[in-house]
């Protein structure tokens, strides 16, 4: 039998420890995957999960729910449970321009049972839907499992091998899915080149504590601009979650200049918050969003689809890189389910997720990438408050258009439903 394996080093097969068969093997226990799995699961489907850290705690990446996810978890019964985990609801952000605050969308207007975004740390949302899968004895997660190679037949991808404590072992499934993010290593062994575009910003982000007598934020989400940054706080528990943006290519200069700089912008932009500011006295309480933005032309080969940041890497604009790789992951459950319970997947199955989910994809990109140019690179090439230009206070004063924008990042371009809850 011919056996290809597609990484740095070929391992003599003694190496491998164990070889395990699952219908669906999902590398990268992100949001993308982990609601994979569970969806998956629940209707019957074997699943293995492998995820390369050892629990689901890491640096900040995101911790927004949209109601689009709420609305599906609504489904299969689990919004409610999501609630009981802490959290705290933003409708909108307030963007303070010189000639005064700009709600660019506000999701409290929205017809949904959710017209909030839920911010719950992504750690506890994931430990949340992996001990839900973990209800089903379809289920199996392996932390600790580092996908090193993709192991192919005859031109199919059929598993992979992953590097535990204790060795090398082999996954083979029917199907296999890259739900590992950004850097996707089964999208670069797979040889799909994804399509860049250039945000014009990086983000720092950091926490800030909450001091007696804080200001009331409206909305939950506060952004201000200034002498070429832009200063966001979104409004949690017991911290504020704040983010410093500013142009690509200057984070070495603004490194150079240190902490002191960071707590100088966000002073001049929003004085309510100098004493905050005070606690950032380490360059090591920050961590660097390197802002990027593509998608691949091509999310599938036989026996393998990437979804997520894997297939197409989301700016922060809007916060919708979560929701957009949930929404993958339902669609790719609601496709695949029966073909994975039959054994067989065609190509075309693994094609109708990628025609599904290209265009919702593209559409939000063209949004982000619009806000980018007209809002974001405005603003970070101004040396001075700025207003927001008056074309955008009248869109958004016209009824029918002005819940547009909160309609795209809530749902995107149409609601995402489970077909067979
Ligand atoms: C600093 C920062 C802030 C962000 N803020 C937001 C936000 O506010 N809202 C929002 O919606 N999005 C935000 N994002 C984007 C968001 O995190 C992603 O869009 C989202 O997590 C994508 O989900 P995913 O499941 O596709 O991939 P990921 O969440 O990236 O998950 C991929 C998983 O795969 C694992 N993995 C990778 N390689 C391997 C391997 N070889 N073997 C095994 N496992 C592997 C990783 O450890 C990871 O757990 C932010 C991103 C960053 C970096």
């Amino acid at each position: 039998m011919n056996v290809p394996v597609t990484a740095h080093q070929e391992p003599a097969v003694e190496e491998i420890r164990t070889v395990e068969q699952t219908s669906c093997c999902i590398v990268g226990g992100g949001p993308g995957g982990a609601m994979l799995a569970l969806l998956l699961a629940r209707r019957g489907v074997r699943v293995a999960l492998l995820e390369m850290h050892k629990d689901f705690d890491r640096e900040f990446r995101g911790d927004t729910i949209h109601p689009s996810v709420m609305e599906i978890l609504d489904q299969i019964g689990l919004a409610d449970k999501l609630h009981e985990i802490p959290h705290t609801k933003v409708t909108g952000p307030t963007l303070q321009f010189a000639n005064g605050p700009f709600r660019p969308f506000d999701l409290g207007r929205l017809k949904t049972r959710f017209p909030y975004i839920l911010l719950v740390p992504q750690a506890r949302f994931l430990e949340f839907i992996t001990s839900e899968a973990a209800k089903y004895p379809q289920f199996r997660l392996v932390m600790r499992a580092n996908v090193q190679q993709m192991v192919e037949e005859n031109g199919v991808v059929c598993g992979v091998r992953y590097l535990a404590p204790d060795g090398l072992h082999e996954v083979r499934a029917s199907l296999t899915v890259g739900a590992d993010g950004r850097f996707s290593l089964l999208r670069r062994l797979a040889g799909f080149e994804p399509i860049k575009t250039s945000p014009p910003m990086d983000v720092l982000w950091f926490r800030l504590p909450k001091l007696p007598g804080e200001p009331e934020i409206t909305g939950g989400l506060f952004g201000g601009i200034g002498r070429g940054r832009i200063f966001i706080m979104l409004e949690r528990t017991d911290y504020w979650q704040a983010g410093l943006v500013f142009p690509k290519g200057q984070y070495q200069e603004l490194r150079a200049k240190g902490v002191e700089a960071v707590r100088q912008s966000i002073t001049e932009i929003e004085p309510r918050f100098a004493r905050h500011a005070e606690y950032l006295t380490d360059w090591h309480q920050l961590t660097l969003l390197s802002v990027e933005s593509s998608r691949c032309p091509r999310w599938h080969k036989p026996g393998l689809l990437l979804i997520g940041d894997a297939a197409h890497v989301m700016s922060p604009v809007g916060g919708v890189g979560i929701n957009y790789a949930i929404q993958d992951a339902v669609v790719a459950a609601n496709v695949l389910t029966t073909p994975l319970l039959s054994g067989r997947i065609p190509e075309a199955d693994l094609a109708e997720v990628q025609r599904q989910r290209e265009w919702p994809t593209r559409a939000i990109q063209a949004m982000q990438s619009f806000m980018q140019q007209r809002l974001v690179a405005n603003a970070l090439r101004a040396q001075r408050a700025v207003n927001v230009p008056w074309q955008l206070r009248l869109f958004f004063r016209i009824p029918i258009l002005r819940d547009l924008p909160a309609r795209m990042i809530a749902f995107g371009t149409r609601r995402v439903r489970l077909t067979e809850p």
